[in-house]
């Protein structure tokens, strides 16, 4: 999936306990041109946490003066709670350099993306069942029950945005979904929107 051109952003978001992350790290793991962007939030970490590896973890107040200064691709107020943010620098480096960026976050941010970056790609991953989802969920084991309860209530809002995403990726068995993602990859790299400057040398009158 190496072209020596800009990179993808590719956008995936999903309900909590759906997967998201084992995907994204297991695609990763196969292609080290695909980056994953580290959000900034003022949560707290969650046990075996790592600052910088899943997020950045700072202040209200240093979040709010990262907003001053714009340096947000675009960030959201979740859960009533706390903050998440996109830094844009990460994200148009990478590109620039060719390689793929995953943000991987909710669905209002991500249509805030889509319309900052209309090339931007979305995908969405959905459980097999909202039975399964729920299981998931209680299974991990680090959410109290409120934190359960208003987690299965967003998944129903989330699951209610699938229709504005450009894909939709179940993740039943991890290999397919992962298999599912690098087509989605490969397609948006054939797509002629993408290859204008080899259209134009193919039909700009090049001698052969
Ligand atoms: P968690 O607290 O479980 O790590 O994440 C809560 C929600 O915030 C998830 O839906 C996650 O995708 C979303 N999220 C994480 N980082 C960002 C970000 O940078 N921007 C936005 N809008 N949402 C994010």
């Amino acid at each position: 999936m190496a072209r020596k051109k800009k990179g993808l952003l590719v956008v995936v978001s999903g309900p909590a306990g759906v997967g998201k992350g084992t995907v994204d790290s297991a695609l990763m793991a196969k292609h080290p041109e695909i980056k994953m962007s580290v959000s900034v939030t003022t949560r707290a970490p969650r046990p075996g946490e790592v600052e910088g590896v899943h997020y950045f973890y700072r202040t209200k107040e240093e979040f709010d003066r990262m907003i001053e200064e714009d340096a947000f691709l675009e960030y959201m107020h979740v859960f009533g709670m706390n903050y998440y943010g996109t830094p844009k620098s990460f994200v148009e480096s990478e590109r620039e350099k060719g390689n793929h960026v995953i943000l991987e976050i909710d669905v209002q941010g991500a249509m805030k993306v889509k319309a900052a970056c209309p090339d931007a790609v979305l995908v969405f991953i959905a459980p097999p069942s909202l039975k399964i989802l729920k299981e998931r969920l209680v299974g991990r084991g680090t959410e109290t029950q409120e934190s359960i309860d208003i987690r299965t209530k967003t998944a129903l809002d989330e699951l209610n945005m699938l229709p504005h995403y450009d894909y939709m990726v179940i993740n039943d068995v991890v290999d397919e979904a992962v298999g599912e993602m690098e087509s989605i990859l490969t397609a948006e790299l054939c797509r002629t929107v993408r290859n204008k400057e080899l259209i134009s040398k193919l039909t700009g009158g090049e001698t052969i």
